[in-house]
């Protein structure tokens, strides 16, 4: 038989599993779920999709009470037995249809097998909006939808009556609370005690590469969203960035439909960097709205923004692409990003 890694993986402990999937805020709210129990006082593993492999970790001989893992698409294709004691897909938003046919249904059922041998036992957090999705019908895991409309509030976040309280932590923006809430909820599912969450809440550091502040000149902000490889992540970015805002973006295109951004970019964007090989797609999209610019390279990208930039201004790279026309991958890009807003003077 083909299976996953994680399938593989999963046959070779009996620690509970915390799965993580979804489109986009996978990798925070797996670190976030992972501190808060940390936090708490577990000993937790993080792996999957993120740092070292799961089955490298378990071969290597490390043991933890619970394991939160990131799991991606392609890792849920080839699961069989695989079952997490709770799970979440957090959304599921046009990503990667390249590798399923260009069919969103596909890549929907892909991310829901997440729950395909869970059983009234385990716990299923799903985002409202997948409520009608057929598949769900079909599972057996105690299921609680999360809207992500119930967190509007920017410092404090209700859940299970208990009100969390925001303010000086790294939760930012409305996609943060409602990543907040799952990992909350992850951890709440696990023994994790509020108070002992509200202490990890307030000591949790963002995960770069994720709207991270890399610098301020002249009254001009810089951020980093190198990991916004796809639209909706873009989308919540501009939603989370007060305007004007030089937007940076373009790369390697996985299908993207540019039509949901036309209102926010006529409403906060004062111009566009295009940092790709191929800007065709970004410039027809935008070009009628807003002033465009071509450049080849994280420098010239940082420099053309600092030239059309003005106090008040924020510099926000959120490419909605893939890096790889012009980097080794997003990290690459981000890195390159902050080094040259270093080098500004
Ligand atoms: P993933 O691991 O799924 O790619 P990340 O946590 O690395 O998720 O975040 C990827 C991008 O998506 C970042 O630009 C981030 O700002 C954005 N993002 C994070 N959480 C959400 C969310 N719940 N909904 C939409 N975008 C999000």
């Amino acid at each position: 038989s083909i299976i996953s890694e994680i399938e593989f993986a999963a046959r070779h402990t009996n620690a509970p599993l915390i799965a993580i999937t979804g489109s986009n805020g996978k990798t925070t709210s797996t670190h976030l779920t992972h501190h808060l129990l940390q936090t708490a006082g577990a000993r937790v593993g993080i792996g999957g999709n993120v740092g070292t492999s799961f089955a490298r970790q378990l071969a290597a001989g490390d043991e933890f009470d619970i394991w939160t893992l990131e799991l991606s698409s392609f890792q849920l294709d080839n699961i069989v037995s695989f079952r997490p004691r709770a799970a979440v897909v957090l959304n599921i938003t046009p990503d990667h249809l390249d590798r399923y046919g260009y069919d969103l249904d596909r890549y929907a059922a892909a991310k829901l097998r997440i729950g395909a041998n869970q059983t009234a036992d385990d716990l299923l957090l799903l985002n409202a909006r997948l409520r009608d999705r057929p598949e769900v019908a079909n599972l057996r895991a105690r299921i609680e939808f999360v809207d992500e409309q119930n967190f509007p509030h920017p410092d404090k976040l209700d859940l299970n009556g208990r009100a969390y309280d925001l303010r000086g932590t790294a939760i930012v923006g409305p996609h943060n609370r409602f990543n907040a809430a799952c990992a909350l909820r992850l951890a709440l599912e696990m023994g994790a005690q509020p108070d002992d969450l509200q202490a990890g809440l307030r000591t949790f550091r963002p995960v770069p590469h994720r709207l991270e502040p890399v610098g301020e000149l002249g009254g001009v902000r810089y951020v980093n969203d190198s990991k916004a490889t796809n639209v909706d992540a873009v989308k919540y970015a501009l939603l989370a960035t007060p305007a004007p805002i030089v937007w940076i973006a373009g790369g390697t295109d996985k299908g993207n439909d540019y039509a949901e951004l036309l209102p926010l970019v006529r409403q906060k964007v004062k111009a566009l960097i295009c940092l790709g090989v191929d800007n065709e797609k970004l410039k027809t999209a935008f070009g009628s709205l807003v002033p465009c610019h071509e450049v080849r390279s994280a420098s010239a990208a940082v420099q053309t923004a600092q030239s059309l930039a003005v106090s008040g201004d924020t510099v926000l790279l959120s490419p909605a692409c893939a890096s790889f026309d012009l980097f080794r991958n997003y990290e690459d890009r981000g890195e390159q990003f902050r080094e040259a807003v270093n080098g500004l003077t």
